[in-house]
């Protein structure tokens, strides 16, 4: 964000408007945006959810909701901007009151035609509420209309076509903001800063100087409460085909033609289109899933042992998987990526590997030479991190690895808006950098259904992982084959 705040006017419609995600997210996240001066006095939020409550009790909802992050005289300018509806969204009818509402409240705040629809409420309401908006006239047409969407994006490519052709019947896909809130985050967005903001580093990201890039999501927790969902869909669904690809986009893209969302997405777009899809028995050759046993601890129970898991369970809490582009740039360089719960730490982070140099130093320690790895720590630090050869400390020639360590400060991580923040930020600036866009997201579909497909045919070993460890040893051979080696080990 620069540091000019400009005021950005809209009426924001939000579908569910008394959720966890809108109390612990969206509604501390817009009084940033207010503190900040994005918003001032040209904006409202409509929140609607089946509740029967009025403005006043509504107001307090989101006064609670920030309590604590700003003076009383803020908190209580910024909730007089809130206004409630009880709604259906299954009910068309119920969307009349909220035409007439956005109407009066854009005259009244000034709000020059701006819409975002935001949609916080199950998916399966999703398409409904996109055509209603469209259908009962809810869309303003001297402003911009923008939708955004919450996750999950269907749960296979076919619903997930089913999903954008409802959107689309209302809404263009420059219209159409997906959220994956890993695209918010400062460490993801820091990977093309990296990349093209430092010309040695693009000139060598490519097969000629990387061996590989290794991209981690490991959890330490278990399912926890999240059984019933999670059981149906697991890591390949939960973690894998959206953030794990979102992340390999900016790292596997070619150099956009401009930093425009466009471009960007053009950019990405050409990665993904050149992804080896795989079949059949290349599944198992190139990917493991996994399932978590006990650990040492008593409390670390078998995954099958968890509330509400069935004792028979096939569902994969871990997964890892070799992932390969033909193009000119990455031929020959496999994106390693795993994901899985329970695992030794929480850790999120890219480490891309660096081919070993060959230069002969003519003395007897050039096998001390090591590959250099630049490491981008995503979470639960954010942190760059480079491992690179200098000079051991010795009176005869020697090398050693030495690690250049950058993190960052508590300043700038106070600083640091939430991903939900930027998000609510760039929609309102209609910046489509950093939401998933159809096209990749249909590729990865594509590629994640061939796998469960293998999956569910049960024709891939589940293989079993001792709990707070790194999970199953199938995933070391995975990189072994191709003599590489996790670089993150916990
Ligand atoms: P929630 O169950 O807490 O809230 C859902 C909201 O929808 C409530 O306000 C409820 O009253 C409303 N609602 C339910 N049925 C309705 C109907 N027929 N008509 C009108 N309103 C109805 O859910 P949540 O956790 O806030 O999640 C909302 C969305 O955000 C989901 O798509 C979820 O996948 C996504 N999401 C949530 C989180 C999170 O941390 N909570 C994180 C990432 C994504």
């Amino acid at each position: 964000m620069d540091n000019k705040p400009t005021e950005l006017p809209l009426v924001l419609l939000l579908f569910g408007g008394t959720g966890d995600l809108a109390k612990r997210k969206l509604y501390p996240s817009l009084f940033n945006l207010f503190k900040k001066g994005y918003l001032q006095d040209r904006f409202a939020v409509i929140g609607t959810a089946r509740h029967d409550l009025d403005d006043e009790k509504f107001q307090e909802i989101v006064r609670q909701s920030i309590a604590n992050n700003g003076t009383e005289g803020q908190i209580k300018a910024f909730a007089a901007h809130f206004r409630y509806r009880s709604h259906d969204v299954t009910d068309l009818k119920d969307y009349g009151k909220l035409k007439d509402l956005l109407a009066q409240l854009d005259q009244q705040y000034n709000a020059n035609g701006n819409r975002i629809f935001y949609m916080s409420v199950a998916p399966r309401f999703f398409g409904q509420i996109a055509q209603a908006i469209k259908s009962e006239g809810l869309m303003s047409d001297n402003g911009y209309n923008r939708l955004m969407v919450e996750k999950p994006f269907g749960t296979s490519f076919d619903t997930a076509q089913e999903l954008q052709n409802q959107l689309e019947s209302g809404f263009s896909d420059d219209q159409i903001f997906r959220i994956d809130h890993y695209l918010g985050k400062e460490m993801v967005q820091n990977i093309p800063a990296l990349r093209f903001g430092n010309a040695f580093i693009d000139a060598t990201w490519n097969n000629k100087y990387i061996k590989n890039i290794q991209v981690t999501l490991a959890e330490e927790l278990g399912v926890e409460e999240r059984a019933g969902y999670y059981n149906t869909a697991g890591a390949l669904l939960d973690m894998i085909q959206n953030h794990t690809f979102q992340i390999v986009g900016w790292l596997a893209m070619e150099e956009p033609a401009s930093f425009s969302d466009k471009d960007i997405r053009a950019a990405k777009n050409a990665a993904f289109s050149k992804l080896k899809m795989y079949k059949g028995e290349e599944v198992a050759a190139n990917f493991v899933r996994g399932q978590y046993g006990r650990g040492r601890e008593v409390w670390q129970k078998a995954y099958t042992e968890e509330p509400d898991v069935p004792a028979d369970s096939k569902n994969d809490t871990y997964v890892a998987g070799r992932l390969q582009f033909d193009t000119d740039r990455w031929q020959g360089v496999p994106f390693y990526i795993r994901t899985g719960k329970r695992l030794a730490a929480k850790q999120t982070r890219v480490d891309v590997v660096y081919k070993k140099s060959t230069f002969d130093f003519g003395t007897t320690n050039d096998d001390k030479l090591t590959e250099p790895v630049l490491s981008i720590l995503i979470d639960p630090v954010g942190g760059i991190q480079f491992s690179l050869n200098g000079k051991d400390v010795t009176t005869e020639f020697s090398t050693r690895s030495d690690l250049l360590a950058w993190s960052i400060s508590d300043k700038d991580k106070a600083q640091t808006p939430d991903p939900y923040e930027r998000m609510l930020h760039d929609a309102m600036n209609g910046d489509g950098s950093n939401f998933a866009d159809w096209t990749g997201v249909s590729i990865s579909w594509k590629f994640v259904d061939q796998i469960a497909k293998v999956w569910a045919e049960d024709k891939a070993p589940l293989e079993s992982y001792e709990s707070a460890t790194m999970g199953p040893v199938a995933s070391d051979r995975l990189l072994a084959e191709t003599g590489d080696r996790w670089i993150y080990r916990g």
